[in-house]
């Protein structure tokens, strides 16, 4: 069994990150920027953002947060869009989730520009997504896309299941493999028999937020599990939605949690904002 060591790649990732505001501050005098909208005291989202703003310090980038109250209104979001939308100096707008109830979570993210939709969340980048397009995609499944390039695993005519169908994760998830040519399986909390979809796939890509949800007889010999949810237990420590001590003995490969999936969220928020910046007209 091989461990894929995502606090590595990200680190790769960063470095070249790095290295590309640096050329693109020598040679036509841009520095990147990213605005993040923080909406609310959930302590996640806060601790994502304070990781968002480190990494962008890190990198050379030009960061602003606008921290607001759960109380704000829709359309003073929506003026904060646009307002970052118009501004010259921000080449990505992050609006982290969860948003409060009262805030109707799909209109915000179509107020965003598409040319600045960093989080790849916008319905315009998500049907560049689908249908093979150049675009803006999700942070997660592109930084797992990215690790299975970084270990050389091939894709093509590959059995894969996708445990999970939400829109950040799971279906941008399984639109990346079917680019890539592999067969993929889309499941979700009314699946009717999960192990069975599971235990026939090459690979199995789980991001549901359910602690130990994919057990030992639920993938076959040999398989490559990648591991996105996150969990924090009582005691503060993090967790996935693979029972890892007794899943990782059969696999070929398996990501860790933490330090699997999660440091590459972040690489990738990183490399879409580059991305944004060197498209700047
Ligand atoms: P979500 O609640 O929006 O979606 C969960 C999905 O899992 C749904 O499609 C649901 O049908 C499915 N599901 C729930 N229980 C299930 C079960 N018992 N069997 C099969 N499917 C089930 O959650 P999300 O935002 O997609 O996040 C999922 C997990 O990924 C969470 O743990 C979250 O913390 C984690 N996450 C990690 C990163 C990262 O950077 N690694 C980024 C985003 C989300």
């Amino acid at each position: 069994m091989q461990l894929i060591d995502g606090k590595a790649l990200a680190k790769k990732v960063q470095d070249s990150v790095s290295t590309g505001v640096e050329q693109l501050k020598q040679e036509k005098n841009i520095v990147p920027g990213l605005a993040v909208l923080l909406i609310g005291d959930d302590p996640a989202s806060h601790s994502y953002v304070k990781m968002k703003a480190k990494a962008c310090e890190k990198v050379g980038f030009y960061s602003i947060t606008h921290n607001m109250p759960d109380t704000i209104s829709q359309d003073e979001i929506i003026a904060t869009i646009e307002m970052m939308n118009n501004n010259p100096r921000i080449d990505g707008i992050l609006v982290q989730l969860p948003l409060p109830k009262h805030v109707d979570t799909d209109k915000i993210l179509e107020v965003i520009d598409p040319t600045k939709d960093v989080d790849g969340f916008h319905p315009y980048n998500v049907g560049r997504l689908v249908t093979g397009l150049d675009g803006f995609v999700a942070c997660t499944p592109l930084g797992v896309m990215k690790m299975f390039e970084e270990y050389n695993i091939d894709l093509k005519s590959k059995d894969v299941c996708v445990v999970g169908a939400s829109n950040i994760v799971g279906k941008p998830m399984a639109s990346l493999l079917l680019n890539a040519e592999a067969t993929v399986t889309v499941t979700h909390i009314f699946t009717k028999d999960l192990k069975t979809h599971t235990s026939k796939a090459d690979i199995v890509v789980v991001g549901v937020g359910v602690p130990g949800l994919i057990k030992e007889d639920m993938v076959k010999d040999g398989a490559i599990v990648i591991d996105i949810g996150i969990n924090r237990r009582e005691d503060g420590s993090l967790v996935g939605d693979v029972d890892f001590a007794n899943v990782s003995a059969k696999c070929s490969y398996i990501t860790p949690v933490p330090g699997g999936v999660g440091p590459m969220t972040i690489a990738m928020l990183l490399s879409n904002t580059l991305k944004a910046a060197k498209g700047r007209i």
